[in-house]
Parts: C-alpha cells; structure tokens; sequence
C-alpha cells in the first residue's frame, strides 16, 4: 500500500469512528432523554396513587364534610344546600311539561308527555346545542334573551300537533349551578362554576330572570321548578326505581345530591316535609380533603383557572378539567425531551386538549395507535413513533384511572353518611340493623364523561366494589340516567303540580 493509501485509510478510520461517536452520544443522549420522561410518568403515577386506604379515608372525609354541612351553614366546603323538594315523581304524573337545562357545556330543550303510569313516559323533541362561549361571559340580559328566544323556537316547532295548545305551559329549569332556594321554584346564583363569569348575577333569583325573559318574548310559559341538573337526574332515576336514592353528575363538572333525613339537617331546625326527608344538594365539587392525591399539575390547573382556590374537588374529577390535566404532563415531558419533536406552541393552550380527546385515545384500539398520532397530529405533534404514543396513552390511562377512583370515594361517602356502605354510618343517629344495612340503593349517574367514557366508568366501578366489598356492592347498584338532569326535572314539575 503506498503513502497516500494508507493515509487515505487512516481518514476513514477517523471519519467512521468520529461518526460513531456521534451516534452513540446521540444514542445516549436519548436515551437519558427517554428516562427523564419515563422519571415524569413515574412522579404522576406516584402522585396519582390511590390505594384502596387512601380512597376510604376519602370516604371518611366526605362523610364527615357532609355532616359539618348540614350541622351548620359554613361549616364545611360543602354546602349540603335545601332543595324543597321532598317528594319525588313516582310514575302516576300525567300532562306535557317542558324542560330548559343549562349545563356547562351544552343547553338543552325538550318535552316530555306523561300518560300516569311509567311505562308511558314519552320524551318528545329533545334539543341539545353547545352554549355559545361568548354567552359565558356575557350579560345576564343577553344569557336569558338567548334561552327565551331559543325555548321560543322550541315551541314554534310544535305546530298544531301540541297536546297544550292554548295551555299556559310548565316549564322545569334546569340550572347546573350552586343556587340557594327559598322554594323549588325560586332561589339564588351562589356563585358561577365552569368557566362561567357574569359577576351581575350572582345573588339574582335565577327563575325569575328567566320568566321575566319568557314574558318579554311574550311566551306564555310558566317557570314551575328551578332544578339542580343532580336533582333532575335523581328524579329520572327514583321515578323508574323508588330505591334510588343517590344522583351524580360527571359532565363538564361534577356534583352529587341525595335523599336526606330532614331531622339529620340540623342547620334547619324545624324543617317540616310531608315525606320527612329533602333532597340535599351537596355541591360536592367544592369537597376538598388532605387525603386527595394533588399533583403538581392539579396546583398549577387551580392557580391558573378563573376561580383558583375553590371547587377543588370538581377540578380532580370534571371532564372539564380532565383533558387539562392530561395536556399538562405532555407539555412538561415535550419540553424536557425532544421525544414529541420540536416543542408545538399549541401544547401550551389551556383547555386545547378536551376530555373527548383523551377518551379517543385512551380507547384507541388501532395496532399502531392511529387515532393517538392524529389527535397528537392536530395539536401541532406530528410524527411520534409508536413508543411515544403508547406513552401518552398511559399518561391518560393513570389520570383517568385517578378520576374514576375518586369519584367512587365520592359516592361512596354519601352512602357511608347515609349508612349504606355497610358499616352504619357516621354519627347520624342511624341503627346498624342488620336490614338497614343490606337494603338495595340505587345510584343515578348521568353526564358526558360517565355516558361516554367507558375506562372512566370501569374504573369507577371497580373501587367501588374495593372500597365497599363484594358483599355490600351487590346491594349497589349505578345507573345511567341518559338525559335524566332534563327529563327528571320535568318530571318532578308534574309531581309538584
Ligand atoms: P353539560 O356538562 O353541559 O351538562 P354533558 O353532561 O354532556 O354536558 O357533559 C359534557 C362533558 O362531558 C364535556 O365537556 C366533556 O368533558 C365530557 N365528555 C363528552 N364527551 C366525552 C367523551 N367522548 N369522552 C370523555 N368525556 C366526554
Ligand atoms: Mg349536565
């Protein structure tokens, strides 16, 4: 080999081993990369840890909270406010009753028919639209314009076929809101929840800014009830099961109400029902308790929203928030690793990743996570290989998982303060009868995150049982109520008739 050659080969040998040295700094480089997201994943499911013990001292919590509640106005977070309604539809109702239910996402309209037996409940003409955003923060002269007009459009759809034809109508409002009633037809706004904020409203008697709307449009309806969206649902729920005696939401946010002693809300002295009890709203979204998991993400979500410091609980839970909180560990692992590729500016928008999206790709079940790359795809995340996109999956697997768990506590401790979890009760005077405790409970459940999202709705149940124990949970039983907030406040305005 002559001189030039061999130097020629010398070159090479440099120039290959410097190459190598490059991947394998590469290599190593993400591959420390790589570990510092799977450190992230590690730190949220630490977080988000939710042993069985953990969720029962949730339970006590939420027991005990609900208790302070009712012993006293202020005494806990919670509100355990009065609904005035203490009975409840019990199939025989008839006539045509009409229900408006603002949730925190979508407005609804419908009718139903009654025909005095349950078999004859005929939901007629349901309307469902997502309220225009700008309504959120808007006038309470433009939010109750918008829904006259709307419900006036209702009506004029009905045509001749209308069975109330020159009867004034009943109208249920359902108001997904925390109100505090003077009567079933009256109360209210305690304050805005979801993203809502028209500070004018607060403390305004909610029916009435809607009738006096109705009559303006010159609409000759009647706002016969006011109606928490749980008290609609429990409604729906007791009217085709008289053992239901719980309601939860899980929607944009969540809440919870159920039936309670009217000699147990001592905060009311001298309540006198016909039934003896009274549905209480709990406003459970505002629970908060040392033992709930709190990530760092969830005190950022908190700080950051427009009403930090409150409703702590429903932050935890609500499909408003869940996709916020699955969007903030991806942001914090795409800008501690370059494993999504060049930052996406779109990553750091609040709320741009919704909680359908999470479900989509949680449920995701294409062999190469088809679904995960095209939403990750829309959120300015373009080409991710499949590890990266089993890793988001997982990332919404244990954020759900903690929301499902969560809410059993939650349901669980309502059933724990009405001594149907088995072990009697808290010190509400209630007997640990043998009886008593093995009574049937029926749990109504209605909402977009529990209709919709079925891991959700898995994990929900399974701590259920773990929380309550295979015996007691067969005494349990949850139950979709599809659009039970509308139908069941419509409803209860023909049993209160
Ligand atoms: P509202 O809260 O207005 O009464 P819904 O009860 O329908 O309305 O709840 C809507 C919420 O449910 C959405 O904001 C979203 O958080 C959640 N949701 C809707 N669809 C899905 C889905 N496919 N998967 C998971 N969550 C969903
Ligand atoms: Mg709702």
């Amino acid at each position: 080999m002559g001189k030039v050659a061999v130097a020629f080969a010398a070159a090479a040998v440099v120039a290959a081993c410097s190459v190598a040295a490059v991947m394998v700094r590469r290599r190593v480089k993400s591959r420390r990369k790589w570990r510092s997201v799977v450190e992230i994943l590690k730190e949220l499911e630490e977080g988000c840890d939710t042993p069985v013990g953990r969720l029962r001292q949730v339970v006590d919590a939420m027991a005990v909270e609900m208790h302070a509640g009712l012993a006293s106005e202020g005494g806990s977070k919670l509100k355990m406010l009065l609904t005035f309604v203490h009975e409840l539809p019990k199939g025989t109702e008839k006539g045509t009753y009409y229900a408006l239910h603002l949730g925190g996402t979508y407005f609804r309209i419908l009718r139903v028919h009654l025909g005095g037996e349950r078999s004859y409940l005929d939901v007629q003409d349901v309307e469902r639209h997502p309220i225009p955003s700008h309504l959120m923060n808007s006038t309470s002269e433009v939010l109750f314009n918008f829904l006259a007009f709307s419900l006036e459009r209702f009506i004029e759809k009905e045509g001749d076929g209308s069975s109330s034809q020159g009867v004034k109508r009943e109208l249920a409002f359902t108001f997904s809101f925390p109100v505090k009633h003077s009567s079933i037809s009256s109360g209210v706004l305690i304050k805005w929840t979801k993203g809502f904020e028209i500070s004018e409203m607060v403390g305004r008697d909610i029916a009435e800014c809607l009738q006096v709307a109705l009559n303006t449009r010159g609409l000759d309806m009647h706002v016969a009830a006011l109606v928490n969206d749980t008290v609609g649902a429990l409604s729906l729920g007791y009217y085709h099961d008289p053992d239901t005696v719980v309601a939860v939401v899980f929607g944009t946010g969540s809440n919870a109400c159920y039936l309670e002693r009217t000699d147990a809300i001592i905060k009311s002295q001298g309540l006198l029902t016909t039934s003896g009890s009274m549905v209480v709203n709990m406003e459970w979204g505002n629970f908060w308790s040392s033992h709930l998991p709190r990530t760092s993400y969830d005190i950022d979500l908190d700080a950051e929203s427009s009403n930090s410091n409150d409703m702590g609980f429903e932050k935890m839970i609500a499909g408003m928030y869940l996709g916020d909180i699955v969007r903030r560990v991806i942001l914090r692992m795409s800008q501690e690793s370059d494993i999504f590729g060049p930052s996406s500016s779109l990553l750091s928008e609040p709320y741009v990743l919704r909680t359908n999206l999470v479900s989509a790709m949680h449920e995701d079940d294409t062999p190469e996570l088809q679904e995960v790359a095209r939403i990750l795809k829309d959120l300015g995340v373009s080409e991710v290989p499949l590890k990266v996109r089993k890793l988001v999956v997982k990332v919404c697997d244990v954020v759900t998982r903690r929301v499902g768990r969560l809410a059993a506590a939650g349901i669980a401790g309502i059933l724990k303060k009405i001594g149907r979890d088995g072990s009697g009760g808290i010190t509400s005077g209630r007997s640990r009868s043998e009886n008593q405790m093995q009574r049937r409970t029926v749990v109504a459940v209605e909402g977009g995150l529990y209709m919709n999202y079925t891991m959700f709705r898995e994990y929900m149940e399974e701590a259920l049982v773990e929380i309550l124990g295979e015996e007691v949970s067969q005494y349990v039983v949850v139950k979709a109520m599809e659009d039970g907030s509308s139908i069941g406040s419509a409803l209860l305005v023909a049993s209160s008739q």
